[in-house]
Protein backbone atom coordinates (compact mmCIF):
# COMPACT_ATOMS: atom_id res chain seq x y z
CA UNK A 1 0.00 0.00 0.00
CA UNK A 2 1.28 3.33 -0.51
CA UNK A 3 1.68 5.28 2.15
CA UNK A 4 -0.85 7.01 3.88
CA UNK A 5 -0.12 10.40 6.14
CA UNK A 6 -2.43 11.69 8.81
CA UNK A 7 -1.47 14.94 11.13
CA UNK A 8 -2.37 15.24 14.56
CA UNK A 9 -2.83 18.98 16.00
CA UNK A 10 -3.71 20.52 18.78
CA UNK A 11 -6.22 23.73 19.94
CA UNK A 12 -7.17 25.48 22.62
CA UNK A 13 -4.75 24.55 25.25
CA UNK A 14 -1.98 22.39 25.69
CA UNK A 15 -1.55 19.15 27.17
CA UNK A 16 -5.03 17.55 26.02
CA UNK A 17 -3.19 14.27 25.24
CA UNK A 18 -1.90 14.75 21.65
CA UNK A 19 0.70 12.18 21.82
CA UNK A 20 -1.47 9.36 23.79
CA UNK A 21 -4.14 9.96 20.79
CA UNK A 22 -1.39 9.82 18.80
CA UNK A 23 -0.12 6.41 20.17
CA UNK A 24 -3.53 5.50 20.86
CA UNK A 25 -4.28 6.02 16.56
CA UNK A 26 -0.38 4.27 16.11
CA UNK A 27 -1.63 1.28 18.41
CA UNK A 28 -5.20 0.49 16.51
CA UNK A 29 -3.66 0.27 12.79
CA UNK A 30 -0.93 -1.65 14.07
CA UNK A 31 -2.94 -4.11 15.77
CA UNK A 32 -5.02 -4.18 12.04
CA UNK A 33 -2.13 -5.22 11.00
CA UNK A 34 -0.59 -1.97 9.03
CA UNK A 35 2.99 -0.83 9.17
CA UNK A 36 3.17 1.89 10.73
CA UNK A 37 5.34 4.87 12.48
CA UNK A 38 4.27 7.91 14.82
CA UNK A 39 6.70 11.11 14.56
CA UNK A 40 7.04 14.53 16.38
CA UNK A 41 7.50 18.01 15.35
CA UNK A 42 8.11 20.49 17.46
CA UNK A 43 8.35 24.02 16.71
CA UNK A 44 11.13 25.24 19.31
CA UNK A 45 14.45 26.23 18.24
CA UNK A 46 16.41 23.45 20.35
CA UNK A 47 17.83 21.23 17.79
CA UNK A 48 16.96 18.72 20.71
CA UNK A 49 15.27 18.76 24.18
CA UNK A 50 18.71 17.49 25.19
CA UNK A 51 19.73 20.85 27.08
CA UNK A 52 16.15 21.55 28.49
CA UNK A 53 15.72 21.97 32.19
CA UNK A 54 12.63 18.87 32.92
CA UNK A 55 10.64 21.90 33.92
CA UNK A 56 10.26 22.98 30.92
CA UNK A 57 9.33 19.78 28.56
CA UNK A 58 9.78 16.61 31.57
CA UNK A 59 11.48 14.03 30.56
CA UNK A 60 13.94 13.77 27.80
CA UNK A 61 13.68 10.52 26.29
CA UNK A 62 16.66 8.51 24.18
CA UNK A 63 16.16 6.93 21.20
CA UNK A 64 18.31 3.74 20.11
CA UNK A 65 20.01 5.26 17.90
CA UNK A 66 21.00 8.05 20.51
CA UNK A 67 18.40 10.73 19.61
CA UNK A 68 17.62 12.64 22.97
CA UNK A 69 13.99 13.70 22.10
CA UNK A 70 10.61 14.63 23.22
CA UNK A 71 8.52 12.52 25.73
CA UNK A 72 5.93 11.61 23.63
CA UNK A 73 8.60 9.42 21.80
CA UNK A 74 8.28 7.36 25.05
CA UNK A 75 4.39 6.79 24.60
CA UNK A 76 4.88 6.20 21.15
CA UNK A 77 6.88 3.48 21.79
CA UNK A 78 5.11 2.12 25.18
CA UNK A 79 2.02 1.86 22.97
CA UNK A 80 2.57 -0.14 19.79
CA UNK A 81 6.74 -1.54 20.87
CA UNK A 82 7.58 -0.09 17.61
CA UNK A 83 11.04 1.84 18.23
CA UNK A 84 11.63 5.18 16.84
CA UNK A 85 14.89 6.53 15.39
CA UNK A 86 16.55 10.21 15.29
CA UNK A 87 14.11 10.68 12.10
CA UNK A 88 10.64 10.57 14.58
CA UNK A 89 12.10 13.81 16.05
CA UNK A 90 12.11 17.24 14.48
CA UNK A 91 12.14 20.58 15.77
CA UNK A 92 12.21 24.15 14.37
CA UNK A 93 16.06 24.18 15.21
CA UNK A 94 16.71 21.29 12.96
CA UNK A 95 14.90 22.08 9.93
CA UNK A 96 16.74 25.55 10.47
CA UNK A 97 20.02 24.01 10.67
CA UNK A 98 19.73 22.05 7.82
CA UNK A 99 18.21 24.81 5.55
CA UNK A 100 21.11 27.01 7.52
CA UNK A 101 23.72 24.81 6.48
CA UNK A 102 22.77 24.04 3.03
CA UNK A 103 22.48 28.15 2.64
CA UNK A 104 26.49 28.01 3.34
CA UNK A 105 27.87 24.97 1.55
CA UNK A 106 26.43 26.70 -1.78
CA UNK A 107 22.94 24.94 -2.33
CA UNK A 108 20.99 27.48 -3.20
CA UNK A 109 23.14 30.03 -4.84
CA UNK A 110 21.76 33.23 -6.06
CA UNK A 111 18.11 32.55 -4.32
CA UNK A 112 16.97 33.89 -1.01
CA UNK A 113 16.11 31.79 1.79
CA UNK A 114 12.39 32.31 2.63
CA UNK A 115 10.27 30.33 5.52
CA UNK A 116 8.16 29.48 2.26
CA UNK A 117 9.49 27.34 0.54
CA UNK A 118 12.84 26.61 1.59
CA UNK A 119 12.03 25.94 5.19
CA UNK A 120 8.59 24.51 4.43
CA UNK A 121 9.98 22.13 1.65
CA UNK A 122 12.23 20.89 4.48
CA UNK A 123 9.24 20.04 6.70
CA UNK A 124 7.71 18.09 4.36
CA UNK A 125 11.60 16.74 3.02
CA UNK A 126 11.35 15.14 6.76
CA UNK A 127 7.21 14.52 7.39
CA UNK A 128 8.17 12.04 4.12
CA UNK A 129 11.59 10.84 4.95
CA UNK A 130 10.53 7.97 7.31
CA UNK A 131 8.61 5.91 4.57
CA UNK A 132 11.47 6.67 2.07
CA UNK A 133 13.33 4.29 3.81
CA UNK A 134 10.76 1.35 5.22
CA UNK A 135 7.58 0.36 4.18
CA UNK A 136 5.08 2.08 5.69
CA UNK A 137 1.21 2.07 5.35
CA UNK A 138 0.20 4.94 7.85
CA UNK A 139 2.94 7.70 8.98
CA UNK A 140 0.95 9.44 12.09
CA UNK A 141 2.70 12.82 12.55
CA UNK A 142 2.02 14.93 15.46
CA UNK A 143 2.74 17.97 15.37
CA UNK A 144 3.99 19.94 18.54
CA UNK A 145 2.66 22.88 20.40
CA UNK A 146 -1.08 24.64 20.44
CA UNK A 147 -2.67 26.16 17.14
CA UNK A 148 -2.08 29.65 17.18
CA UNK A 149 1.37 29.55 18.55
CA UNK A 150 3.63 31.88 16.11
CA UNK A 151 6.45 29.56 15.75
CA UNK A 152 3.51 26.34 14.87
CA UNK A 153 2.62 28.30 11.78
CA UNK A 154 5.77 27.17 9.32
CA UNK A 155 4.56 23.59 9.91
CA UNK A 156 0.86 24.00 9.34
CA UNK A 157 1.70 25.91 5.95
CA UNK A 158 4.12 22.22 5.03
CA UNK A 159 1.08 19.92 6.41
CA UNK A 160 -1.41 22.11 4.43
CA UNK A 161 0.74 21.91 1.24
CA UNK A 162 0.94 17.98 1.95
CA UNK A 163 -2.58 17.18 1.83
CA UNK A 164 -2.73 18.50 -1.62
CA UNK A 165 0.09 17.68 -2.99
CA UNK A 166 -0.81 14.36 -1.76
CA UNK A 167 -5.02 14.24 -2.07
CA UNK A 168 -7.70 13.39 0.30
CA UNK A 169 -7.16 9.59 0.03
CA UNK A 170 -3.33 9.78 1.40
CA UNK A 171 -3.83 12.96 4.03
CA UNK A 172 -5.85 13.63 6.53
CA UNK A 173 -6.28 16.29 9.44
CA UNK A 174 -7.38 15.06 13.10
CA UNK A 175 -7.36 18.11 15.15
CA UNK A 176 -7.59 17.63 19.23
CA UNK A 177 -9.25 20.20 21.01
CA UNK A 178 -11.09 20.85 24.46
CA UNK A 179 -14.74 20.94 25.71
CA UNK A 180 -14.65 22.86 29.05
CA UNK A 181 -16.98 22.03 31.79
CA UNK A 182 -18.83 25.67 33.01
CA UNK A 183 -19.88 24.79 36.60
CA UNK A 184 -21.45 27.72 37.30
CA UNK A 185 -24.06 27.94 34.36
CA UNK A 186 -23.45 23.76 34.76
CA UNK A 187 -22.68 23.48 30.88
CA UNK A 188 -20.29 22.15 28.09
CA UNK A 189 -18.57 24.80 25.96
CA UNK A 190 -18.14 23.98 22.74
CA UNK A 191 -17.36 27.84 21.47
CA UNK A 192 -13.48 26.91 21.74
CA UNK A 193 -13.71 24.32 19.67
CA UNK A 194 -15.13 26.13 17.09
CA UNK A 195 -13.09 29.08 16.98
CA UNK A 196 -9.99 26.64 17.14
CA UNK A 197 -11.61 25.11 13.72
CA UNK A 198 -11.82 28.77 12.40
CA UNK A 199 -8.22 28.95 13.21
CA UNK A 200 -7.05 26.19 11.24
CA UNK A 201 -9.50 26.98 8.71
CA UNK A 202 -8.45 30.43 7.91
CA UNK A 203 -4.68 28.59 7.51
CA UNK A 204 -6.52 26.30 4.70
CA UNK A 205 -6.46 23.01 6.85
CA UNK A 206 -9.94 21.48 7.27
CA UNK A 207 -9.54 18.63 9.43
CA UNK A 208 -11.44 15.30 9.18
CA UNK A 209 -11.83 14.25 12.37
CA UNK A 210 -12.08 16.18 15.41
CA UNK A 211 -11.12 14.66 18.62
CA UNK A 212 -13.05 16.80 21.81
CA UNK A 213 -10.68 16.11 25.38
CA UNK A 214 -13.58 16.29 27.98
CA UNK A 215 -14.15 15.70 31.53
CA UNK A 216 -17.64 15.05 31.23
CA UNK A 217 -19.78 12.76 28.76
CA UNK A 218 -20.49 14.50 25.84
CA UNK A 219 -24.12 14.31 24.39
CA UNK A 220 -25.59 13.71 21.08
CA UNK A 221 -26.29 16.74 21.03
CA UNK A 222 -22.78 18.03 21.40
CA UNK A 223 -21.21 16.22 19.20
CA UNK A 224 -23.83 17.59 16.03
CA UNK A 225 -23.58 21.11 17.31
CA UNK A 226 -19.79 20.86 17.12
CA UNK A 227 -19.96 18.77 13.41
CA UNK A 228 -22.50 21.46 11.86
CA UNK A 229 -20.75 23.93 13.29
CA UNK A 230 -17.08 23.01 12.20
CA UNK A 231 -17.45 21.36 8.68
CA UNK A 232 -17.15 17.62 10.15
CA UNK A 233 -18.85 14.28 9.89
CA UNK A 234 -20.91 13.75 13.08
CA UNK A 235 -19.26 10.68 12.86
CA UNK A 236 -16.29 12.10 12.91
CA UNK A 237 -15.99 13.86 16.55
CA UNK A 238 -14.88 11.35 18.89
CA UNK A 239 -14.50 12.51 22.44
CA UNK A 240 -11.54 11.89 24.53
CA UNK A 241 -13.09 11.59 28.17
CA UNK A 242 -10.25 11.53 31.42
CA UNK A 243 -9.58 7.48 31.86
CA UNK A 244 -8.74 5.90 34.99
CA UNK A 245 -5.41 4.89 32.41
CA UNK A 246 -4.21 6.33 29.46
CA UNK A 247 -3.84 2.84 28.29
CA UNK A 248 -7.60 2.49 27.89
CA UNK A 249 -7.60 5.30 25.35
CA UNK A 250 -6.71 2.94 22.62
CA UNK A 251 -9.76 1.08 23.56
CA UNK A 252 -11.93 3.81 23.95
CA UNK A 253 -10.83 4.89 20.51
CA UNK A 254 -11.99 2.06 18.97
CA UNK A 255 -15.54 2.06 20.45
CA UNK A 256 -15.82 5.31 18.77
CA UNK A 257 -14.37 4.02 15.72
CA UNK A 258 -11.51 6.27 15.84
CA UNK A 259 -9.31 4.20 13.00
CA UNK A 260 -12.16 2.98 11.36
CA UNK A 261 -13.47 6.78 10.40
CA UNK A 262 -9.54 7.61 9.63
CA UNK A 263 -9.66 4.14 7.50
CA UNK A 264 -12.50 5.05 5.64
CA UNK A 265 -11.98 8.21 4.77
CA UNK A 266 -8.65 7.58 3.78
CA UNK A 267 -10.19 5.14 1.04
CA UNK A 268 -8.81 1.43 2.99
CA UNK A 269 -11.38 -0.99 3.31
CA UNK A 270 -10.41 -2.14 6.99
CA UNK A 271 -9.73 -5.94 6.32
CA UNK A 272 -9.53 -6.80 10.09
CA UNK A 273 -10.43 -5.48 13.28
CA UNK A 274 -7.78 -4.78 15.44
CA UNK A 275 -6.39 -7.98 17.51
CA UNK A 276 -6.11 -6.20 21.33
CA UNK A 277 -6.24 -9.15 22.99
CA UNK A 278 -3.20 -9.13 24.90
CA UNK A 279 -3.70 -5.43 25.47
CA UNK A 280 -7.46 -6.33 26.79
CA UNK A 281 -5.49 -8.71 28.97
CA UNK A 282 -3.31 -6.18 30.43
CA UNK A 283 -5.76 -4.47 31.16
CA UNK A 284 -8.27 -6.66 32.96
CA UNK A 285 -5.12 -7.18 34.75
CA UNK A 286 -4.50 -3.71 35.66
CA UNK A 287 -7.96 -3.72 37.39
CA UNK A 288 -7.11 -6.89 39.39
CA UNK A 289 -4.10 -5.66 40.72
CA UNK A 290 -5.45 -3.82 43.46
CA UNK A 291 -2.86 -4.49 46.13
CA UNK A 292 -1.16 -1.03 46.90
CA UNK A 293 2.86 -1.00 46.78
CA UNK A 294 4.54 1.87 47.66
CA UNK A 295 7.87 2.83 45.66
CA UNK A 296 9.80 6.21 46.59
CA UNK A 297 11.44 8.30 43.92
CA UNK A 298 14.19 10.30 44.92
CA UNK A 299 15.01 12.78 42.68
CA UNK A 300 15.17 16.73 42.57
CA UNK A 301 12.53 16.98 40.24
CA UNK A 302 9.14 17.72 41.62
CA UNK A 303 7.63 16.68 38.71
CA UNK A 304 5.95 13.63 37.60
CA UNK A 305 7.03 14.56 33.77
CA UNK A 306 10.40 14.65 34.44
CA UNK A 307 10.23 10.65 35.78
CA UNK A 308 7.50 9.61 33.06
CA UNK A 309 8.94 6.46 31.89
CA UNK A 310 9.91 5.36 35.19
CA UNK A 311 7.00 5.80 36.71
CA UNK A 312 5.31 3.78 33.52
CA UNK A 313 7.79 0.88 33.61
CA UNK A 314 6.95 0.62 37.59
CA UNK A 315 3.46 0.52 36.73
CA UNK A 316 3.64 -2.54 33.84
CA UNK A 317 5.97 -4.09 35.90
CA UNK A 318 3.23 -4.24 38.94
CA UNK A 319 0.76 -5.25 36.87
CA UNK A 320 2.56 -8.23 35.71
CA UNK A 321 3.32 -8.67 39.40
CA UNK A 322 -0.38 -8.19 40.23
CA UNK A 323 0.09 -5.55 42.02
CA UNK A 324 -0.80 -1.50 41.77
CA UNK A 325 2.69 0.29 42.04
CA UNK A 326 2.02 3.63 43.89
CA UNK A 327 4.70 6.21 43.09
CA UNK A 328 5.79 8.31 45.97
CA UNK A 329 8.13 11.53 45.29
CA UNK A 330 10.63 12.19 47.92
CA UNK A 331 12.25 15.27 46.99
CA UNK A 332 16.40 14.31 47.66
CA UNK A 333 17.06 17.84 48.41
CA UNK A 334 15.13 17.75 51.63
CA UNK A 335 16.45 14.25 52.52
CA UNK A 336 19.03 14.44 55.64
CA UNK A 337 20.54 11.57 58.31
CA UNK A 338 17.34 12.56 60.91
CA UNK A 339 14.48 12.18 58.76
CA UNK A 340 15.43 9.27 55.75
CA UNK A 341 14.18 6.81 58.03
CA UNK A 342 10.55 8.58 58.59
CA UNK A 343 10.92 9.05 54.72
CA UNK A 344 11.55 5.90 53.48
CA UNK A 345 11.10 2.89 56.02
CA UNK A 346 7.14 2.66 54.80
CA UNK A 347 8.25 1.96 51.17
CA UNK A 348 8.30 -1.53 48.89
CA UNK A 349 11.22 -0.22 47.05
CA UNK A 350 13.03 2.87 46.10
CA UNK A 351 14.45 4.04 43.22
CA UNK A 352 17.52 6.12 43.00
CA UNK A 353 16.68 8.39 39.94
CA UNK A 354 18.67 10.02 37.17
CA UNK A 355 19.66 13.64 36.71
CA UNK A 356 22.35 16.12 36.54
CA UNK A 357 24.31 18.31 38.59
CA UNK A 358 25.25 18.71 42.39
CA UNK A 359 21.59 19.75 43.57
CA UNK A 360 20.07 17.02 45.63
CA UNK A 361 22.85 14.68 45.66
CA UNK A 362 23.90 13.89 49.08
CA UNK A 363 20.10 13.27 49.92
CA UNK A 364 20.79 10.55 47.15
CA UNK A 365 23.47 9.23 49.34
CA UNK A 366 21.51 9.00 52.47
CA UNK A 367 19.39 7.28 50.59
CA UNK A 368 21.22 5.00 49.57
CA UNK A 369 23.01 4.06 52.41
CA UNK A 370 19.11 4.16 54.47
CA UNK A 371 18.26 1.04 52.01
CA UNK A 372 21.53 -0.79 51.92
CA UNK A 373 21.64 -1.01 55.93
CA UNK A 374 17.64 -1.22 55.88
CA UNK A 375 18.08 -4.03 52.86
CA UNK A 376 15.27 -2.36 51.43
CA UNK A 377 15.07 -2.86 47.76
CA UNK A 378 16.64 -0.53 45.77
CA UNK A 379 16.97 0.48 41.46
CA UNK A 380 19.73 3.17 40.84
CA UNK A 381 19.52 4.40 37.25
CA UNK A 382 22.06 6.17 36.11
CA UNK A 383 23.29 9.25 38.36
CA UNK A 384 21.28 6.89 41.01
CA UNK A 385 23.64 4.23 40.19
CA UNK A 386 26.76 6.77 40.72
CA UNK A 387 25.47 7.76 43.71
CA UNK A 388 25.34 3.93 45.08
CA UNK A 389 28.71 3.05 44.42
CA UNK A 390 29.65 6.98 45.52
CA UNK A 391 27.88 5.80 49.00
CA UNK A 392 29.44 2.36 49.13
CA UNK A 393 33.26 4.05 48.73
CA UNK A 394 32.40 6.43 51.82
CA UNK A 395 30.29 4.01 54.07
CA UNK A 396 32.05 0.55 53.43
CA UNK A 397 35.44 1.14 51.45
CA UNK A 398 36.19 4.15 53.97
CA UNK A 399 36.75 7.24 51.31
CA UNK A 400 34.88 9.83 53.00
CA UNK A 401 35.59 12.17 50.24
CA UNK A 402 34.75 9.75 47.23
CA UNK A 403 32.56 11.37 45.27
CA UNK A 404 31.97 11.52 41.38
CA UNK A 405 34.43 13.97 39.41
CA UNK A 406 31.06 15.81 37.92
CA UNK A 407 30.20 17.35 41.34
CA UNK A 408 33.77 17.78 42.75
CA UNK A 409 36.51 18.09 40.11
CA UNK A 410 39.58 17.51 42.79
CA UNK A 411 38.17 14.55 44.72
CA UNK A 412 41.35 12.57 45.51
CA UNK A 413 38.85 9.93 45.31
CA UNK A 414 36.75 9.95 41.58
CA UNK A 415 34.87 6.08 41.91
CA UNK A 416 32.99 8.00 39.13
CA UNK A 417 34.63 9.75 36.66
CA UNK A 418 34.81 11.41 33.19
CA UNK A 419 34.45 8.92 30.52
CA UNK A 420 37.76 9.41 28.56
CA UNK A 421 35.82 10.14 25.03
CA UNK A 422 34.35 12.87 26.77
CA UNK A 423 37.41 14.99 28.11
CA UNK A 424 37.74 16.35 25.05
CA UNK A 425 34.16 18.22 24.78
CA UNK A 426 33.38 21.05 24.60
CA UNK A 427 30.01 21.49 23.08
CA UNK A 428 27.02 20.54 25.67
CA UNK A 429 24.07 19.40 22.61
CA UNK A 430 24.04 15.71 21.85
CA UNK A 431 27.77 14.88 23.09
CA UNK A 432 26.53 12.44 25.70
CA UNK A 433 27.00 9.11 25.17
CA UNK A 434 23.57 8.20 23.86
CA UNK A 435 21.85 5.87 22.43
CA UNK A 436 21.94 1.38 22.68
CA UNK A 437 25.11 -0.25 23.96
CA UNK A 438 25.78 -3.55 24.39
CA UNK A 439 26.48 -5.17 27.85
CA UNK A 440 27.56 -8.72 28.83
CA UNK A 441 25.96 -9.95 31.86
CA UNK A 442 27.82 -11.75 34.72
CA UNK A 443 26.52 -15.64 35.02
CA UNK A 444 24.93 -16.41 37.94
CA UNK A 445 24.20 -12.72 39.12
CA UNK A 446 20.88 -10.87 40.36
CA UNK A 447 20.99 -9.05 37.24
CA UNK A 448 21.12 -11.80 35.00
CA UNK A 449 19.20 -13.38 36.96
CA UNK A 450 16.06 -11.04 36.10
CA UNK A 451 17.08 -11.17 32.53
CA UNK A 452 15.96 -14.39 32.27
CA UNK A 453 20.02 -16.06 31.83
CA UNK A 454 20.45 -13.82 28.63
CA UNK A 455 24.10 -12.92 28.97
CA UNK A 456 24.13 -10.01 25.80
CA UNK A 457 21.67 -7.22 26.45
CA UNK A 458 21.52 -3.57 24.74
CA UNK A 459 20.34 -0.99 26.68
CA UNK A 460 20.45 2.78 26.45
CA UNK A 461 22.04 5.52 27.80
CA UNK A 462 22.47 9.16 28.20
CA UNK A 463 25.34 9.85 30.36
CA UNK A 464 29.20 11.43 30.67
CA UNK A 465 30.71 10.26 33.85
CA UNK A 466 31.31 6.36 34.19
CA UNK A 467 32.26 3.66 37.43
CA UNK A 468 36.09 4.37 37.41
CA UNK A 469 37.68 0.82 37.00
CA UNK A 470 40.30 1.41 39.24
CA UNK A 471 38.09 0.77 42.08
CA UNK A 472 36.71 -2.59 40.97
CA UNK A 473 38.85 -4.88 42.79
CA UNK A 474 38.40 -2.81 46.02
CA UNK A 475 34.20 -3.18 45.33
CA UNK A 476 33.86 -6.40 44.74
CA UNK A 477 36.13 -7.51 47.47
CA UNK A 478 33.93 -5.65 49.61
CA UNK A 479 30.67 -7.00 48.48
CA UNK A 480 29.48 -5.28 45.54
CA UNK A 481 29.72 -6.52 42.14
CA UNK A 482 30.28 -5.47 38.67
CA UNK A 483 28.09 -7.68 37.16
CA UNK A 484 27.33 -5.84 33.37
CA UNK A 485 30.45 -5.01 31.16
CA UNK A 486 30.18 -3.18 27.83
CA UNK A 487 32.46 -5.75 25.97
CA UNK A 488 34.14 -2.76 24.08
CA UNK A 489 35.13 -0.61 26.49
CA UNK A 490 35.37 -2.39 29.74
CA UNK A 491 32.64 0.04 30.98
CA UNK A 492 30.73 -0.89 34.11
CA UNK A 493 27.33 -0.89 33.38
CA UNK A 494 25.44 -2.73 36.17
CA UNK A 495 26.23 -2.52 39.97
CA UNK A 496 24.93 -4.91 42.51
CA UNK A 497 25.04 -6.45 45.82
CA UNK A 498 24.34 -9.91 46.16
CA UNK A 499 23.63 -10.36 49.83
CA UNK A 500 20.48 -7.97 50.10
CA UNK A 501 17.20 -8.57 48.31
CA UNK A 502 17.80 -6.22 45.60
CA UNK A 503 20.23 -3.66 45.01
CA UNK A 504 21.13 -2.89 41.70
CA UNK A 505 22.10 -0.08 39.82
CA UNK A 506 22.36 0.48 35.95
CA UNK A 507 24.42 2.99 34.47
CA UNK A 508 21.94 2.81 31.47
CA UNK A 509 18.33 3.86 31.51
CA UNK A 510 15.82 0.35 31.18
CA UNK A 511 12.84 2.44 31.34
CA UNK A 512 13.32 3.51 28.06
CA UNK A 513 12.29 0.19 26.97
CA UNK A 514 9.72 -0.82 28.90
CA UNK A 515 6.28 -1.24 26.67
CA UNK A 516 3.16 -2.25 27.71
CA UNK A 517 3.21 -5.69 26.50
CA UNK A 518 6.86 -5.96 26.67
CA UNK A 519 7.70 -4.72 30.72
CA UNK A 520 11.56 -4.31 31.48
CA UNK A 521 12.94 -7.80 32.73
CA UNK A 522 14.45 -5.50 35.70
CA UNK A 523 11.74 -3.47 36.52
CA UNK A 524 9.79 -7.05 36.99
CA UNK A 525 11.96 -8.50 39.20
CA UNK A 526 12.60 -5.34 41.20
CA UNK A 527 9.11 -5.06 41.89
CA UNK A 528 8.68 -8.76 42.06
CA UNK A 529 11.47 -8.28 44.88
CA UNK A 530 9.47 -4.86 46.35
CA UNK A 531 6.11 -7.60 46.42
CA UNK A 532 7.46 -10.32 48.70
CA UNK A 533 5.91 -10.61 52.21
CA UNK A 534 3.34 -8.59 50.47
CA UNK A 535 1.82 -11.62 48.82
CA UNK A 536 -2.15 -12.29 49.19
CA UNK A 537 -3.14 -15.69 50.38
N1 LIG B 1 25.06 13.16 35.43
C1 LIG B 1 25.44 11.80 35.24
C2 LIG B 1 26.34 11.61 34.04
O1 LIG B 1 26.39 12.43 33.17
C3 LIG B 1 24.23 10.90 35.14
C4 LIG B 1 23.35 11.20 33.96
C5 LIG B 1 21.97 10.63 34.09
O2 LIG B 1 21.50 10.32 35.17
N2 LIG B 1 21.27 10.53 32.96
O3 LIG B 1 27.02 10.63 33.95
Amino acid sequence: MVSKYIFITGGVASSLGKGIISASLGKLLQARGYNITIQKFDPYINIDPGTLNPYEHGECYVTVDGMETDLDLGHYERFTGIETTRDNSVTTGRIYLSVIERERRGDYLGKTIQVVPHITDEIKRRILLNATKQPLDFVITEIGGTIGDIESQPFLEAIRQLRWELGPQRAINVHLTYVPYLAAAGELKTKPTQTSVKQLQGLGIQPEVLVLRTEHNLSDNIREKVAHFCNVDVTAVIQSQDLPSIYEVPVNMLRQGLDSVILEKLGVKPAKLPALGPWQDFLERRKKATKEIKIALVGKYDLQDAYKSIIESLTHAGTYNDRKVKAIFVNSEGITNENVSEQLQSMAGVVICPGFGSRGIEGKIIAAEYTRTHDIPTFGICLGMQMMVIEFARNVLGYQDANSSEMDVYTPHNVIDMMEEQKSITQMGGTMRLGAYECELVKGSKAAQAYNGQCMIKERHRHRFEFNNRYQEEYESNGMQCVGINPTTNLVEIVEIPTLKWYIGTQFHPEYSSTVLHPHPLFMSFIKACSNGTTEA
